[in-house]
């Protein structure tokens, strides 16, 4: 009994550690990818006075606490989102390890979780999604799907990544049409299509609705009680990332209290 304890307790230490990591790596993604630098190389440098980050001024949460929020050469604020992705980032893999429990099929929803995140913060900054992320998230949701680490069939994923994505660009082809602007991009479309391809055609249909829904009352907010003009443009991937993780916890449950309905096996 004492050891089954300490390996949960282990498991919550290493779900803690590697979403602290992969948070510290999400920071990389967020500055380098939508400016299409290497994630990869060059080593971590300080934006303001170009000095390398050393290791110990790199370690998640606690380098920004140590050093009060500043670089250590210059002392330059460094951003708050920083030390709060790493906490969000560690916060979403428990998550992951109590809803999913210990395996792959947790560490690929994870991985899922862990790419909204990115992309939410991406989308609003830049208003771009980057293929660098969608691209891998569809591949994953599919490989996952057809070696059956995750509990969607192939089908229901293969066909949730066209139907996401397709249903989307009907969408976005339609205000267009209404509107003469474009209000979702491709990047758009490629989010619902790695949304569809992790949760199947019924959680992704489930996803659409929830982030249209989610749209509707922020731009009505903005438009009603911030006086927004209604041409003000709104990136839509926050919402269809936010949409794609309530369907992910609570799609099921959401799904029986209208009956359960499935489109496919
Ligand atoms: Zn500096």
């Amino acid at each position: 009994m004492q050891f089954i304890m300490d390996l949960n307790a282990l498991r919550f230490v290493f779900a803690s550690v590697f979403g602290l990591l992969m948070g510290s790596f999400g920071n990389v993604c967020i500055h380098r990818l939508p400016r299409k630098e290497s994630i990869v190389r060059p080593r971590s440098h300080c934006p303001k006075c170009n000095a390398l980050i050393a290791w110990f001024d790199n370690i998640p949460i606690f380098s920004f606490i140590l050093l009060k929020g500043r670089c250590r050469h210059c002392k330059e604020r460094i951003s708050f989102i920083y030390p709060a992705i790493e906490f969000l980032s560690a916060s979403l893999g428990v998550l992951s390890l109590v809803k999913f429990g210990w395996g792959i099929e947790a560490l690929l929803y994870y991985l899922f979780l862990w790419g909204l995140l990115i992309i939410i913060i991406i989308d609003v900054r830049h208003m771009i999604i980057p293929n660098a992320l969608t691209f891998p998230g569809i591949i994953i949701g599919l490989l996952g799907a057809a070696t059956q680490v995750l509990p969607v069939s192939f089908w229901q994923s293969f066909i949730g990544a066209l139907v996401g994505g397709g249903l989307l660009w009907v969408v976005g082809y339609l205000y267009y049409k209404v509107t003469g602007r474009m209000g979702l991009g491709g990047g758009d479309i490629k989010l619902m299509a790695v949304n569809g391809a992790f949760l199947g055609v019924d959680l992704t249909i489930l996803t659409l609705f929830i982030s249209s829904l989610l749209g509707a009352i922020v731009g009505v907010y903005l438009i009603l009680i911030r006086k927004k003009s209604s041409k003000y443009a709104i990136p839509f991937g926050p919402y269809i990332a936010a949409g794609g993780a309530i369907s992910l916890f609570f799609g099921y449950e959401l799904l029986k209290i209208y009956g359960g309905v499935s489109l496919l096996p």
